[in-house]
């Protein structure tokens, strides 16, 4: 039975990876910031044996750590760094930033994943699939920003990107591969009601991707049907 690790696993697109896999069969290890409030991810607990719940602020390296250390010895064949956050308020951006609230969106979405991937690895190495996953975002590219704005979220997602195509490179040698994937336009929170997009179907495009992840496309920009995106 392969294992998937999947942050903010809670709502939007991590809950929905956590009912698709745990649909395939698969163990799901999901972790999220407030357990106790988590009805969703309990349901599905209920329903798969094979769903554990843990408590995780990716925020936090020391708890990163401490969830590292509690599974030591366990394999994870696919970290999942889908825990995300937009950060900007778009009416009052420039002018009167809040660079409080942007160090903690990079903290979020830049680090959080690194970070993960530096704690889990010997968890990674144990599975058999060897893939981290960052779920970045298309408003990461420079060539795709014709529009402005959300610069916090468009930083720590470029940030992102850059940061994981290093290590793609970098642990390509130990068997260990990234993919950073943009799940499209989703129906979310973050995604609001206007997006074309359901979770169901982005992460069933995404799931296709790891299906289908090849070593020697570590490190690539693709979206959640394959497709490369560029920088
Ligand atoms: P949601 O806002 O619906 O969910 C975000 C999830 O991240 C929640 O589970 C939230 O938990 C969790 N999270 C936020 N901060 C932390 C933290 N510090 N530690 C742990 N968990 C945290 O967003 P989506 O599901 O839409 O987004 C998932 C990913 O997809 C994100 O990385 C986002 O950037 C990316 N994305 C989404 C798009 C879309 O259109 N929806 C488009 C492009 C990218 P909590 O409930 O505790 O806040």
């Amino acid at each position: 039975m392969h294992t998937v690790l999947v942050t903010g696993a809670n709502r939007g697109l991590g809950l929905e990876f956590c009912r698709q896999y745990a649909e395939a069969g698969w163990r799901v290890l999901a972790a999220c910031r407030d357990p106790d409030n988590s009805k969703a991810l309990h349901g599905l607990a209920k329903r798969h044996g094979g769903l554990e719940i843990h408590a995780l602020d990716v925020a936090d390296h020391a708890a990163i750590d401490r969830l590292a250390e509690e599974l030591r010895g366990r394999a994870v064949d696919v970290l999942l760094n889908n825990a995300g956050v937009y950060g900007d308020n778009d009416q009052n951006d420039f002018g009167s930033m809040d660079y409080g609230l942007w160090e903690q969106v990079l903290r979020i979405n830049t680090l959080g994943p690194v970070k993960m991937a530096e704690a889990f690895l010997p968890h990674v190495l144990r599975g058999e699939r060897k893939l981290v996953v960052a779920v970045t975002s298309l408003m990461g590219s420079m060539a795709d920003n014709s529009s402005g704005h959300s610069l916090m979220y468009r930083s720590s997602k470029a940030a992102l990107n850059a940061a994981v195509r290093s290590l793609a490179l970098d642990l390509r040698p130990r068997g260990v591969g990234f993919l950073l994937v943009h799940p499209g336009w989703v129906q979310t929170d973050m995604g609001g009601a206007n997006a074309p997009l359901q979770a169901e179907e982005s992460v069933r495009g995404m799931r296709q991707q790891v299906e289908h992840f090849d070593l020697r496309h570590s490190g690539e920009f693709v979206n959640y049907l394959g497709k490369p995106l560029a920088w």
